[in-house]
């Protein structure tokens, strides 16, 4: 699809069910990371439509018919947008692969279908929203309800706009709530798709508004904003911090979707075609920029130099290039500055005695963004590139000894989002994910996800859980209704 197909004017924001102007007048362009060329323009938005956005969520919330309709209603609904995705996904996979780099067969089979799954499953959940009987000593009926949380302010980053935006609008509007959603400034344009998206779907106006801007001005307005009653929030940790310590001043409950910088252990059982497989799939995709990529590879000390011997051969055959191509398997990263960073890690590598297995450098095609796959052997055990995370596709390289050691190096960073193992020892896989500090643990694969698994990290990447029946306890409060039930006199 060429960019006249996709039909990109200049987008406005979503609000009330209805596109209007921002109210300072200021776009932003929207680069294709393929090209660096302008796709189109956003509205910059400020505190005043944050305002405004808010205060059509409040009245949507309190006085429209989403929260008091059937469950089953609103299950239908979102059963229709999931069914508006698959009959839309030709246009949402050439728009978020152009907005984000994606290559399109990954768009496709990930980004648009994970996104219908999300709505789909969302909808079932809706319908099983129940409450519980308590019995007491005290002569009553007592009873629990679960009740929405009211307006959800949902922030989301750069690198899996549509999965992110549906994980989150999905479930809270599955559980009642009305939502205003700010995306990544880099990565804004399915978000905005979306919103009509629903709105065709019959999600009724003021149920869901996006507004586009910059994080320090939108998103900062929306944590402080007394209109939201609850914040949702995905990125990195900086931010996270600086979010959940917002909303601690505010008192809303936040849920927090962290940075991660995952190990892949393989032991010297592992099938290794299997583990190969997984571990360039585990630094590759989306170009490395995947929260719960695993750029840090710990390998059993026997098999050290076979497997960088592997990866040495197999990783620069890995298809790179125009997104648009159905072959292509790493496209650009999403942005200049994430090219940057990755560049500037690469560079750190190489003071700290890093040896560079393949890659190391840009590669220039078109005007894009694109790295090519990247792995370093030999780091100090303290590096930086290993502590923190790159993403991008950067893959670091450690030898371990025995599992003790395999377990000390994968817990040793601050992150706990994922973690993976390869190994045929079905009891050492069980003892091995039981001692990982990670929210998901992968056994010979990675990124085995699916919206009923639940998905959040442990120590700095995060508190919360989405995806499974969980994510939606953080879009419900429970109510107690306790009736007095006295003996007759
Ligand atoms: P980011 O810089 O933290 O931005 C995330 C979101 O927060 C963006 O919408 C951003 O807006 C907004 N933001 C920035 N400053 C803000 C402020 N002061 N107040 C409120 N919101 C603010 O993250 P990113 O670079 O886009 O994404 C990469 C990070 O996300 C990585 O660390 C990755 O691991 C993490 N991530 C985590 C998960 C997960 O499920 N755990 C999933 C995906 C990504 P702007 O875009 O305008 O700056």
């Amino acid at each position: 699809m060429s960019n006249e197909e996709l039909q990109l004017p200049p987008r406005q924001l979503f609000v009330g069910g209805a596109w209007r102007d921002g109210s300072t007048g200021m776009r932003r362009d929207v680069v294709d990371p393929a090209t660096g060329a302008i796709l189109t323009t956003v509205v910059e938005a400020d505190a005043t439509d944050v305002d405004v956005a808010v205060r059509n969520a409040r009245e949507a919330f309190d006085h429209g018919p989403w929260q008091r309709m059937p469950a089953r209603d609103r299950a239908r609904i979102l059963h229709r947008a999931a069914d508006l995705i698959r009959e839309r996904a030709d246009e949402l996979v050439a728009l978020e692969s152009r907005d984000v780099g994606k290559p399109v067969s990954l768009c496709r089979a990930v980004d648009v279908e994970t996104a219908a799954q999300q709505y789909e499953y969302c909808a079932a959940l809706a319908q099983g929203i129940d409450g519980a009987t308590r019995s007491t000593p005290i002569p009553s009926l007592a009873y629990t309800t679960r009740v929405p949380v009211g307006v959800v302010a949902a922030i989301t980053p750069f690198n899996f706009p549509l999965i992110l935006s549906s994980t989150k609008i999905a479930a809270a509007l599955a559980a009642g709530n009305v939502v205003v959603h700010k995306p990544a400034d880099d990565t804004p344009l399915s978000a905005l798709f979306m919103a009509e998206l629903l709105k065709d779907a019959g999600v009724p106006d003021g149920v869901l508004n996006v507004v586009t801007g910059s994080g320090q001005i939108v998103g900062d307005a929306l944590l402080r904003h007394s209109g939201v009653d609850k914040i949702a929030f995905t990125g990195s940790t900086a931010i996270g911090r600086h979010a959940a310590s917002v909303a601690g001043e505010h008192l809303k409950p936040v849920t927090m979707e962290l940075g991660g910088n995952a190990a892949h252990l393989v032991f010297d059982d592992a099938d290794l075609d299997v583990a190969i497989g997984a571990v360039i799939k585990a630094f590759v995709f989306n170009s490395g920029q995947f929260c719960m990529a695993g750029p840090r590879l710990l390998v059993a000390r026997a098999l050290h130099d076979t497997v960088l011997g592997i990866l040495e051969q197999a990783v620069p055959t890995v298809p790179i290039g125009d997104p648009r191509d159905p072959a292509t398997v790493i496209g650009p990263m999403a942005g200049e500055r994430q090219l940057k960073k990755v560049e500037e890690y690469v560079e750190l590598a190489r003071k700290e005695g890093g040896r560079i297995i393949c890659g190391g450098e840009r590669l220039d095609l078109d005007g894009g963004y694109y790295y090519r796959p990247t792995v370093i052997a030999d780091l100090p055990t303290d590096s930086r590139v290993i502590a923190e995370e790159v993403f991008g596709p950067v893959l670091t390289v450690q030898p371990f000894d025995d599992e003790d050691e395999a377990v000390a190096l994968a817990n040793s960073t601050p992150y706990g989002l994922a973690a993976g193992l390869q190994t045929r020892d079905v009891t050492r896989a069980h003892r091995v994910a039981a001692r990982l500090d990670a929210g998901i643990v992968w056994v010979n694969d990675w990124a085995m996800l699916d919206p009923a698994i639940p998905f959040g990290g442990v120590k700095d990447s995060g508190f919360g859980r989405e995806y499974g029946p969980e994510a939606l306890e953080a879009y419900t409060k429970i109510k107690s209704v306790v009736v007095s039930l006295p003996e007759p006199q």
